[in-house]
């Protein structure tokens, strides 16, 4: 198998359930790996550094892209979210599958850079549904609501990038299909 074809990229506006829905699918995997990135943004109560993300200030960010240290970065919502080389690189190498929760343009930078990747795009049932989620997680400002939901309408876009697209309406369900997809890919 094509070592590229290790690398699984999520994305969906947020809101999505992406992150539910690759959680449900390593919990019945365990040996596929997720891609811890490095973000700016500030910790949501209950995510741990190093394990939801790297936590980093701006200043050690910006000297880690200046390093070369990073395959892939967006600002979103300013913030820096970026995919650091040592995630990838040598779990490509052992042939560990590993999957990128990531937004749109870094997952569109991923597949140039990596043609064989898998891209998925997690859709929300509908619109009404995406705007009830976010509002439900309680962790963020209306304005940050507000900014999401805009940049949800654009990400929605962006589903002609991605090699699959599938609907979140059960994530136990949408879990086992984006398995399902992978083990396709990889000729399992
Ligand atoms: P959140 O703040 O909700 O955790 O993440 C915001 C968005 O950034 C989500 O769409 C998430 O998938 C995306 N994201 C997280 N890590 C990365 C990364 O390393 N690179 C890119 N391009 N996007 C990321």
């Amino acid at each position: 198998m094509n070592k590229e074809r290790c690398l699984l990229v999520i994305s969906g506006p947020s809101g999505a359930g992406k992150d539910t829905v690759v959680k449900k699918m390593l919990e019945k995997h365990p040996e596929i790996e997720m891609s811890v990135s490095a973000t700016t943004r500030a910790p949501r109560e209950k995510e741990v550094n190093g394990v939801d993300y790297y936590f980093l200030p701006k200043e050690e960010f910006e000297r880690r892209l200046a390093q070369g240290d990073v395959l892939e970065h967006v600002q979103y919502c300013d913030n820096y979210y970026g995919t650091l080389k040592s995630e990838i690189e040598q779990r490509m190498e052992k042939g560990v599958t590993t999957v990128l929760i990531i937004e749109v343009y870094g997952a569109a930078n991923i597949k140039k850079i990596y043609p064989e990747s898998t891209l998925i795009f997690v859709m929300p049932p509908n619109e009404e549904e995406l705007a009830r989620r976010l509002r439900s997680r309680g962790t963020e400002s209306e304005e940050v609501i507000q900014q999401r939901l805009h940049r949800a309408k654009e990400e929605l876009g962006r589903v002609g990038d991605y090699d699959f697209a599938v609907t979140n309406v059960d994530a136990d369900v949408c879990a086992q299909e984006v398995y399902e997809i992978l083990c396709s890919r990889q000729g399992r």
